[in-house]
């Protein structure tokens, strides 16, 4: 059998004007910023007159560990939301932006898939509203003042050894990773060791998913330490003066974008931080902004629930005061069986134990939502063409005997359409008013964090720090760090950090090899394994077979 490609779908489909799309939102048109017949910004001018308004109900759609099978939480997001719509509802979806990095990387997009996307697809995947280059720029400036501040006599006393502020590139550029600049004698700057990190890596992406207006913008971007003095006092970006123009860069990109799904359903993608060394959501601005357009706001967090929805609620939601009202954790045979020992290859076979086998790496997630941060859950089984009968008919029959409430999807096949189940269910989740519970306190040390998160959430026995990890954690906290959430960078494939135990594994320990503060976007990284944040790509990167015709017309993406 074979199928019509993501970007095929997408161009057979009759967009409507934004325009429409934001009349029937409610959002005033004054309040919209047109780049071109299907793309808008919404000004956060909006926030002030929806002050009054109530919030609508937040759902959270995060999955279990993630194997290369594929998971589909932005398939499923998207599908919610165009079910939640047929359904009736006042509904938003607020979904991140997707790096051109992983584009032209391996397959894949971040606009949905199947009969659940969002578009334009091709605007979406490819530059969209500019918002990225801009936090480039951003992060770029600051950059070039340090090194412009060292080069004319360093009054600050910055020790080029210890700058830890990176340039960054939207783009799997591995040659960049490590570099020596500022070469060719005293005109032409400094010589030091530097490097480039991804633009969704950046700090300044995350103080723009997680600030409220351009003022907080402003003063978290002033707090971000861009290394170290030869004391080793940090120096911030406030120090060399670079937050104002900073957030100058940065206006436009603060306003969440409007676009629309295959079915018309408004959708606002906004903002996309690395989901290891930063939190892994779209912009607190556009989920706020959601929940006073519509009654129900379907959103997702990246990673499997260990990290997605982890961060979620203990970095976002803590620092912004939003509450989601009942979560998704979606699953898939493919995965399932991934998680019960099957390799990639044979996923193709059906294979029952393999599948009831993985069926523990769920019911761990799902404890976590349901214990550790008391929020209603449903499962929902993103439906593959490969998937047997047999196969789902196992699966929900498992769940049921284990307590789980779960729900077929098939809304990459059918749209909206497949998603009404899980609609209806969700729905009546939301009705339950359960107060979220977070994994750790602020007020706890850091290492008591880190321990909360391991044992609670990670099913962990414990962690092991390294000497640098102790050394630091002793000087975040003298120097007043102490209470901030924590970010864990761990690998996203098993809940412990070794990528190869799959499934539920028990009686482990995390290794903790350092920790390091984002002072401006405000929480600390743990690092418990080596980090990548300049990607490369791969032997056959999927920018071979991207094109675009005389017409403009975009071929090859997805
Ligand atoms: P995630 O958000 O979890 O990373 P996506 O929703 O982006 O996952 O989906 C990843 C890829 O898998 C996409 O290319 C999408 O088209 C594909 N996909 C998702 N769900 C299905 C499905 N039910 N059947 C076939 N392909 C799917
Ligand atoms: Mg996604």
């Amino acid at each position: 059998m074979t199928h019509k490609t993501d970007i095929e779908i997408a161009q057979e489909i009759k967009l409507q004007p934004i325009e429409d799309i934001a009349e029937q939102a409610g959002i005033d048109l004054s309040d919209l910023e047109l780049y071109g017949n299907y793309k808008a910004k919404i000004n956060y001018t909006a926030m002030d007159k929806l002050k009054t308004r109530e919030d609508g109900k937040l759902i959270l759609v995060t999955a279990i560990s993630p194997t290369p099978a594929g998971e589909g939480k932005t398939t499923t997001s998207v599908g919610l939301g165009d079910a939640l719509h047929r359904l009736g509802k006042n509904t938003m979806i607020a979904i991140r932006e997707p790096s051109l990095g992983p584009v032209f990387g391996i397959k894949g997009g971040a606009a949905g898939g199947g009969y659940a996307q969002v578009v334009p697809m091709e605007d979406i995947n490819l530059h969209f509203t500019g918002d990225f280059h801009a936090i480039g720029a951003a992060n770029n400036l600051l950059a070039a003042m340090i090194d412009n501040h060292i080069h004319h006599g360093n009054e600050l006393h910055i020790d080029t050894r210890k700058i830890t502020w990176k340039r960054v590139v939207d783009m799997n550029d591995r040659q960049l990773r490590n570099i020596v600049d500022g070469l060719q004698g005293k005109a032409n700057g400094v010589p030091r060791e530097d490097g480039f990190d991804i633009t969704v890596a950046s700090e300044v992406m995350a103080i723009l998913c997680l600030s409220n207006s351009i003022d907080e913008m402003k003063e978290k971007l002033k707090n971000i330490i861009i290394g170290y003095t030869y004391h080793d006092e940090p120096i911030t970006a406030g120090q060399l003066n670079a937050h104002g123009a900073m957030a100058a860069l940065l206006k436009d990109a603060l306003k969440p974008n409007l676009v629309q799904t295959l079915e018309h359903t408004p959708a606002l993608v906004h903002g996309g931080p690395f989901a290891n060394i930063a939190h892994g959501c779209n912009s607190v601005m556009a989920t706020k902004m959601a929940r006073k357009y519509a009654d129900y706001v379907v959103t997702e967090a990246g990673f499997g629930a260990d990290l997605g929805a982890e961060k979620f609620i203990d970095i976002k939601c803590r620092l912004s005061g939003i509450e989601p009202s009942a979560v998704v954790l979606v699953a898939t045979v493919r995965a399932l069986k991934m998680h019960g020992g099957v390799s990639k290859s044979d996923l193709g076979e059906e294979n029952l134990p393999a599948l009831e086998a993985g069926i523990p790496n769920l019911m761990k997630h799902l404890e976590n939502i349901q214990e550790v941060y008391n929020m209603p859950a449903v499962v929902a089984i993103n439906k593959f063409p490969t998937d047997t009968e047999v196969e789902l008919a196992l699966i929900k029959e498992k769940c049921l005997e284990l307590g789980v409430n779960v729900v077929l999807s098939d809304v990459w096949a059918n749209g909206g359409a497949g998603g009404e189940d899980l609609a209806r269910e969700v729905i009546k989740l939301t009705e339950l008013t359960q107060a979220l519970q977070y994994a750790y306190e602020l007020g706890d040390s850091i290492t008591e964090k880190i321990e909360k998160v391991v044992r609670r959430v990670y099913g962990g026995n414990g962690i092991e720090l390294s000497r640098e990890a102790h050394r630091e954690i002793g000087k975040l906290e003298a120097l007043g760090f102490g209470n901030l959430p924590i970010c864990v960078a761990k690998t996203q494939y098993s809940f412990s950090d070794d990528p190869t135990k799959l499934g539920r594994p028990t009686d482990f320990t995390v290794n903790i090899r350092n920790v390091k503060v984002s002072a401006g976007a405000g929480f600390i990284v743990v690092l418990t394994g080596a980090m990548m944040t300049m990607p490369g790509l791969p032997k056959k990167p999927a920018a071979e077979n991207i094109d675009v015709d005389s017409k403009g017309k975009i071929y090859g993406l997805f």
